[in-house]
């Protein structure tokens, strides 16, 4: 008993108050609920800042844990236990190949190819959305995903133990499919585009009392992404970069990220400063790139057809607010074709290191556009946002490799291999002289 009281005493109010209308300001209590019942606006969650800057300063976050968890006062949680699988802390990449083939002094790799546990960045807002749904009692999460997210639900809600049951477009990659199947939830494959797919769930959800993370839950999940922000910040020795780079789907993790830099403006872990927002999208599916390069400040939803499935959103969520930041912060929105996408996909594979999937190859494709029409300062220091990792569309880019050299297990069969293979290597040579 006194112990328990104890504990009650200690333990912190939560730092997070209310959902707020994104246009109108409307108040709402913090249950799962994502849109303003006035103006049909997105919820977003409000937090009071002169407590976080009372509780949080850089010592007290490098002292947190290596997950997203060392930003939990940012974060609208109240359990002394989120649930923590590893997510985030990935590697800011310092590029020196990349940056000199496209001319960049101080590029910068967000590596989130490497996120645990199911290689997306999408682990982070699973991980906040899913300790959410916990408190508010939902013992059955779901969502609509272009795939990264259902891998992600699917393999956290088998950590914390809860029912699962999620929707994807029938047509996504095999790596997709497979790496949702193997957490064994109700994978429901439904014979449409992601639209249709976020439609239904929405129905679903008038009669199924579960947890939505990108739905019911959205104020909670998106709240996830700042911390590709708060990351990349403290990873630059407790500064903001110059310029950011990143893929847009629904439009929120870049919306996110403004925020969450914003954030740390506002409670004085970093100096202030004007960060340009430069977003990327696939050209068969660019809605909000094309509204940015129209000047227009609504977008005209679009039928998807790329390879870049998982950021294939015709009708984004937050598009608006992306066009937003993007213009007060003097950025660019682009597209690039799937040619490109694939060529970015090497690109960054033969210089770094790093196999991304189809949405780093769009990011890397548009950052390299964006050199090309002088759009990015050489000096600018620069990071582009890896969002997705190359083994679960391995589908993109066949045909557009080597190939193994098959040979006898035999010295001499090697050796007439390799031989050939320079002889091969010396032709290509003289054609790119051509
Ligand atoms: C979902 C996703 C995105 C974009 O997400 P939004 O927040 O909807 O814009 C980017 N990259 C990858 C790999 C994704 O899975």
């Amino acid at each position: 008993m006194t112990q328990a009281t104890d504990k009650k005493t200690k333990s912190k109010a939560p730092t997070f108050t209310k959902l707020v209308s994104k246009e109108g300001g409307t108040e709402y209590p913090l249950k799962a609920i994502h849109i303003c019942e006035e103006t049909f606006a997105p919820l977003e969650v409000a937090y009071d800042y002169d407590v976080i800057r009372e509780r949080v300063s850089r010592e007290s976050i490098a002292k947190g844990p290596n997950s997203i968890w060392r930003y939990r006062e940012f974060l609208p949680v109240e359990s002394e236990n989120p649930i923590d699988v590893g997510t985030g802390m990935t590697p800011l990449v310092k590029s020196h190949r990349l940056a000199r083939r496209l001319g960049l002094k101080n590029l910068y790799i967000k590596n989130d190819a490497v996120n645990m546990p199911t290689l997306s960045f999408k682990d982070r807002v699973v991980s906040v959305a899913l300790t959410r749904a916990r408190e508010l009692g939902f013992t059955t999460v779901s969502c609509a995903s272009t795939g990264n997210l259902a891998n992600s639900v699917a393999a956290i809600a088998a950590h914390a133990g809860l029912d699962c049951c999620v929707f994807i477009p029938s047509d996504l990659e095999a790596g997709k499919i497979l790496g949702t199947l193997i957490y064994n939830p109700t994978l429901m494959a439904v014979k449409g585009n992601y639209d249709q797919v976020n439609r239904l769930c929405s129905e679903v959800g008038n009669t199924y009392k579960w947890g939505f993370v990108n739905i019911n839950l959205r104020p909670y999940y998106s709240e996830g992404s700042k911390t590709l922000g708060f990351e990349v910040a403290e990873q630059l020795g407790w500064q903001l970069p110059d310029h950011i780079v990143a893929p847009l789907a629904s439009g929120s993790l870049y919306t996110k990220i403004y925020k969450g830099f914003q954030e740390f403006i506002k409670v004085g872990l970093v100096d202030d400063k004007q960060v340009r927002f430069s977003g990327a999208q696939a050209e068969g599916c660019s809605p909000i790139a094309t509204a940015f390069k129209e000047g227009r400040d609504f977008i005209d939803p679009v039928k998807p057809n790329t390879i870049a499935k998982s950021i294939a959103i015709g009708n984004p969520a937050d598009g608006m607010y992306a066009l937003d930041v993007a213009k007060k912060t003097n950025g660019n929105i682009e597209s690039v074709t799937d040619a490109e996408i694939i060529e970015g996909m090497k690109l960054l594979a033969e210089t770094e290191g790093i196999f991304t999937e189809t949405a780093g190859g769009t990011t890397i494709a548009v950052l390299k556009k964006l050199v090309e029409n002088k759009k990015i300062d050489p000096e600018e220091v620069t990071v582009a946002y890896i969002t997705g990792n190359g083994l679960k569309t391995q589908e993109a880019v066949q045909g557009y490799i080597g190939e193994p050299l098959i040979i006898e297990p035999k010295l001499d069969s090697f050796e007439r291999a390799l031989e050939r293979s320079r002889t091969l290597e010396r032709l290509e040579w003289q054609q790119v002289l051509v």
